[in-house]
């Protein structure tokens, strides 16, 4: 239930701030733990700019309310269907269709994508042209509580506004983003030890070196001694190593590489939805290195 008196303050005000200025953004990364906070905030906005009310906006003028109860014309939302994981190709489709097309009633249209990580491989790739500077006045929004998971090339083509929640140490709200829950952060503890043997693992796949196929044996079988930590762990190497690709998108040098990875890690993730095992996984990233 879409309720735009629960908003992240800070970030609505420099939405409104840049609607004043004329300065909005065509794309915005909506990202953290609060996605029902950042997607309020969208709503928000979108109010903001069509509201009739003296106190804009104040969600109960025919404008606001339709746009609340998701009957304005100018407004799309995509979201993760019944029953599905994924937001596909043919969802992003719909919306491509659209971005010809002029506003019904206001200014903007907007495009609203909620659970960003969702997005299939196809379908992310999909989104870019829709994320270009588009000709149509049109105002995209991505919510994702796990930014790791979304494309570099659809990352840099947005702004990015932070909704995470700061009251909780580094390490575990960068875990609580990234799709752990508080328990099974309990059950993982303390990984240092953990964290030298991937990443030495993931420096091999980053160097293509071919001792990562060992690397990848020796890792599985560490995890599985774990016991009724070892579901944790595996989710957690999926993690850690999209959180050391990304750090080294930064860096010219090791960028192509980080890139190819992070799309092989994504595959990974839709793999792992079949079935596909821990190891196998493993293995594939390290074939695919030394293609
Ligand atoms: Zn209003």
């Amino acid at each position: 239930m879409i309720d735009i008196k629960k908003v992240g303050q800070d970030q609505a005000q420099l939405l409104k701030q840049a609607a004043d200025k004329d300065q909005l953004s065509h794309a915005y990364l909506l990202a953290g733990n609060d996605e029902e906070l950042a997607v309020n905030t969208a709503y928000w906005l979108i109010c903001y700019l069509n509201c009739t009310g003296v106190q804009k906006p104040d969600g109960t003028c025919a404008n606001c309310r339709r746009i609340l109860e998701g009957n304005h014309p100018d407004i799309r939302l995509v979201d993760v269907p019944d029953k599905r994981q994924t937001i596909s190709i043919d969802q992003v489709r719909e919306l491509k269709q659209e971005l010809m097309k002029r506003p019904a009633e206001g200014t903007y249209r907007f495009f609203i994508i909620n659970h960003a990580q969702a997005l299939t491989l196809p379908a992310a790739n999909g989104l870019l042209n829709l994320l270009e500077e588009p000709i149509a006045p049109v105002i995209t929004f991505l919510v994702a509580n796990n930014v790791n998971q979304i494309l570099p090339t659809v990352k840099s083509r947005t702004q990015i506004i932070n909704f995470s929640q700061v009251q909780v140490s580094d390490r575990t709200s960068f875990l609580l983003e990234n799709g752990l829950s508080q328990e099974e952060i309990d059950l993982l503890g303390e990984t240092a030890a953990f964290d030298r043997q991937l990443k030495s693992f993931y420096q091999e796949l980053q160097g293509q070196d071919s001792l990562s196929l060992i690397t990848a044996h020796q890792l599985a079988a560490s995890i599985k001694k774990q016991k009724q930590a070892s579901g944790v762990l595996e989710k957690y190497v999926w993690i850690m190593l999209k959180r050391w690709a990304n750090e080294d998108l930064d860096q010219a040098a090791l960028r192509p590489v980080a890139a190819s990875l992070l799309t092989d890690l994504m595959k990974i993730d839709q793999m792992r939805q079949s079935n596909v095992n821990f190891l196998s996984s493993l293995d594939y990233l390290a074939l695919q290195r030394q293609k």
